[in-house]
Order: C-alpha cells, then sequence, then structure tokens
C-alpha cells in the first residue's frame, strides 16, 4: 500500500530529503538539506508553495520531496535533592531524624568543584565524595556519569557499594536547581554540524564570548561562542541553559534558535548557540546611531509592540526573562524587533544564577531584594525599555548614581517623561513601576492598552 502523505500545514519548516531542480518557472529548484517554509497548499494535494530561507525566493515544490523540521524541546532537569554550597554539619541536621536511604547532594567544601552525597544509615549520615572529572562524574572511579542526575538516578535504582540504595531525598526548600544534558540536545536533533557552518565577521562580544555572523545550510545566522577561558562546568551549564529554553520558544519576535555545535577537536570543546540573524544589530545601538532624524514615532510603537508580543508569549509559559533591556532586544532587516539573550531566563521555578549581574536599572524592587522574579518583574523591565526606547537609547536614571537607584525607586520616585514621548507611552511606563507587582498590567493588556493608543503615539510630535 502506498505511503501516506502527511499533508503540512502553512508555516510549517522543512528540510529538502533531495535536490530539486524544477521543470518550469513556477517550480523551485532546491538542494537537499535546505530548508524551506510551507507558504500555502495547493488545489493539487502533490504541491506547496514554499519559500526559501536562504533567499527569500518562491515557487511550486514537490511534498514528497521535503520533511517537517520537526526538534523537541529540551527541558531542563530539576535537582531537587541539590542544596548548593551547605556545610558537613547542616547537611547532618537536614538528614535528621535519621531514616535509611534518606539523602542530598552539596557542593564540596573540601573539594572546590566536587560535590558530596549525604546519605542516612544506620544512625549516621555517610558523606560520598562525588568526583567531577572531564566532563563526567563518579563516586567509586570505577562508574562514570554524565550527570549528577544519571549518577543519583543510578543509585536510586541499586546501592552497588553505598552503605545503602538512596531511597528518598531532602528536597531543598523555594527555587530550584536544574541541570541540563549535552546529550538531550543530540538525542533532539539541535546538533548542528560543524561542516555545515562558516564562521564570518565579528558581530559583538558577549558576556560568555564572541558573536559572530556564520551561515548555516546557505542561511545568515549569527554564532555564540562561549569562551574556552570561561568553560567551566558552570558556565558551561548556564550557556546551554539558554539554548535550552530557546529550544521551546517559536514566536516572530523572539529570537530563533537553530541549534548548537560543539567542536571536541579542540581542548576544552568549544561550544556554540546558533540563532537567526538580525540584521540591524542590538536596538540600544539603533536608537542611539540613528536617532531622531531615521526613527519615527511609528517606528518606535512597533518596536513596543513587537516586544510587548514577544514577552506576552513568554508570560504565557510562565518563563520570565529577568534581563529584558534595549540592549537585548535585536533588530531584523524588516525592522521587526525580537527579544534575545536568554540566558537569564527560566521557568518561574527557577533558579538563575547571576546574583552578582542583576541589571540594577532594570530590575524590580522586589526581584533587588528578594530575588522575586516574576511576569512581573519583567513588566517592570517592560516599562525601563520603554523608557529607553522613547529617549532614542539614553541610559535609565541619568543624574541617579547606580548605588542609589533602589533607594530612589522605593522612596517613590519614577523616570520623568522623556522628552516629546507621547503621553499615553508614559502613563503605561507608569503602570509598569507599581511598587506593588500585582498592580502591574500583564502584558496581554498591555498589548490592548498599546493597540487602543495607537493612533495618538503615532501621531507626529510636532505638528506644521
Ligand atoms: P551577551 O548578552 O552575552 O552580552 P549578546 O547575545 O547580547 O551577548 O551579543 C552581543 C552583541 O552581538 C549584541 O549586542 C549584538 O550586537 C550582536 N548579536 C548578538 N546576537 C545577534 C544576532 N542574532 N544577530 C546579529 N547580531 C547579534
Amino acid at each position: 500500500m502506498a505511503k501516506e502523505i502527511q499533508v503540512l500545514k502553512t508555516g510549517t519548516e522543512c528540510i529538502a530529503k533531495y535536490d530539486f531542480e524544477g521543470t518550469s518557472n513556477y517550480d523551485l529548484p532546491f538542494k537537499k538539506g535546505d530548508w524551506l517554509v510551507i507558504v500555502k497548499t495547493t488545489r493539487d494535494p502533490n504541491w506547496y508553495v514554499a519559500e526559501k530561507f536562504c533567499d527569500g525566493k518562491k515557487g511550486m515544490i514537490p511534498v514528497n520531496y521535503v520533511k517537517e523540521n520537526s526538534k523537541k524541546a529540551v527541558k531542563l532537569q530539576t535537582m531537587p535533592w541539590f542544596h548548593g554550597k551547605i556545610t558537613r554539619e547542616v547537611a547532618e541536621s537536614l538528614l535528621n531524624p535519621i531514616s535509611d536511604g534518606l539523602f542530598l547532594v552539596r557542593e564540596s567544601t573540601n573539594y572546590p568543584g566536587d560535590y558530596t552525597l549525604c546519605v542516612a544509615f544506620d544512625a549516621k549520615v555517610e558523606h560520598y565524595r562525588v568526583i567531577h572529572t572531564n566532563s563526567k562524574v563518579t563516586v567509586d572511579e570505577e562508574e562514570f556519569f554524565d550527570s549528577l542526575t544519571e549518577l543519583v538516578a543510578h543509585y536510586e535504582s541499586d546501592a552497588d557499594g553505598l552503605c545503602i540504595q538512596l531511597l528518598k531525598c531532602v528536597p531543598k526548600d523555594g527555587v530550584k536547581e536544574f541541570e541540563v544534558k549535552l546529550s538531550d540536545f543530540e538525542q533532539a536533533g539541535w546538533l548542528i554540524k560543524k561542516r555545515d557552518l562558516e564562521f564570518h565577521e565579528v558581530l559583538g562580544d558577549g558576556e560568555f564570548g564572541e558573536v559572530r555572523k556564520g551561515i548555516y545550510r546557505g542561511i545568515k545566522v549569527a554564532i555564540k561562542t562561549l569562551k574556552p577561558e570561561t568553560c567551566t562546568k558552570f558556565s558551561i551549564q548556564n550557556f546551554l541553559a539558554e539554548a535550552s529554553v530557546m529550544t521551546d520558544l517559536k514566536h516572530p519576535n523572539l529570537v530563533r534558535l537553530m541549534g548548537i555545535n560543539i567542536d571536541e577537536t579542540v581542548k576544552p570543546s568549544r561550544i556554540c548557540l546558533i540563532t537567526e540573524f538580525m540584521s540591524k544589530g542590538s536596538l540600544i545601538e539603533y536608537l542611539r546611531t540613528r536617532g531622531r532624524a531615521v526613527i519615527t514615532r511609528q517606528n518606535q510603537f512597533s518596536f513596543a509592540c513587537d516586544v510587548g508580543k514577544g514577552m506576552a508569549y513568554l508570560e504565557n509559559r510562565d518563563l520570565v526573562h529577568r534581563d529584558l533591556a534595549a540592549r537585548n532586544v535585536l533588530v531584523a532587516e524588516d525592522n521587526v524587533a525580537k527579544v534575545a539573550d536568554f540566558g537569564l531566563a527560566r521557568p518561574e521555578l527557577f533558579k538563575s544564577d547571576s546574583v552578582g549581574k542583576i541589571p540594577i536599572k532594570w530590575t524590580a524592587p522586589e526581584a533587588l531584594r528578594r530575588q522575586d522574579f516574576s511576569s512581573k518583574s519583567d513588566v517592570w523591565s517592560y516599562g525601563v525599555f520603554l523608557w529607553e526606547l522613547y529617549s532614542f537609547g539614553r541610559v535609565p536614571y541619568p543624574r541617579v548614581p547606580l548605588n542609589d537607584v533602589t533607594k530612589f525607586v522605593e522612596m517613590g520616585n519614577r523616570m520623568d517623561i522623556p522628552d516629546k514621548c507621547p503621553v499615553p507611552i508614559y502613563q503605561l511606563m507608569i503602570d509598569c513601576w507599581q511598587a506593588i507587582p500585582s498592580s502591574r498590567p500583564k502584558f496581554e493588556s498591555i498589548l490592548q492598552s498599546l493597540k487602543a493608543m495607537q493612533f495618538e503615539a503615532c501621531t507626529p510630535a510636532t505638528m506644521p
């Protein structure tokens, strides 16, 4: 029986299975491995209208020459039993009252970089050193695991030399620790081969390493490389966490992840994150370099809407960005703004390990004081982003020294309206800066407010 062909919906991304030369001007020739997107289905079930990612050319393609480019999201794995840097004494008090097989994992105090598995047994607590070596972890230097999660799972199924099998963990209170595994990216189809990548000029310098322009299967991309000198387990985990958050995001106003690449031929291995290329760079630079001469009120308004839409999508998925600012918004060739930099983004309950790096001027007071990050603290940052947008890239809180900003805000002070900013936009900023998080609007209602003020916000500031 002939295999039934699955009909792909408009907007589906596909990969070409074979070369197609086409026979008429209506056809869209492509090569095996090219990326295409279905523009529409046709009356003939054997043909789609499609567009090639690399050059935007459109035409007819035969349905059986392409397959859907579906990749699964990579999830952060929770580690409820991981208590971070606690002392031996604190671990023992947490495991009290002792019940055989009760356990937790902590960071080793004597051997930084290693861990300690603490297991209650026979009225006392055994502390096993977990050695971290060559990206593997081991207790007995006989059996090695790719991750702590795998090690714990192993000893949960079998004592295998420990005093007792791990039976029940003492979960850590509050925010959850997480772990990401490289093999998860491989299994979910996110690994890009080095031979498919071309590295071009440097675009910018990021916190983790440089960002270069590149080509992947004929498409322009941005390649962010983790600096070799910062390749500690901690930074690799954060880098992979950023990638893993991005594997689950598909929205026209969020920068898309294409995949990750790992080069193990160099030591230490080099990890790259490949995203769509945003030709006009970061919005902050765009605002500062073009200014009022180029950027119209209409442009500002559409940037505000674009970012609001991207953030509403995150809010609906309970994802908190934690670092929304004009420097982390990128502009595409067609002037569409997209939120980027998911380096600190995590599901609401997860920990984001960067207390030292909190961008004070953009962060809501409750997040600064109590690490209470939520979509509502993202809304606060969106208010600061609007202020940057309407002041053409000025640094927020001009004249207030950085160390005084928190006090300034907590005393009820807010930034003034930027020069020539539409009043309803400023009102929106003030709403976003409500001291009580629940009094701030949701992103969905920010979008409605923007829609309602469209005419007023887009009318030129000075009428002739
Ligand atoms: P970090 O947040 O770690 O400091 P970024 O991801 O913001 O690093 O990247 C640094 C700079 O690289 C950006 O300001 C921008 O100029 C450039 N850049 C980053 N991603 C892209 C992209 N997808 N397209 C074009 N330029 C980019």
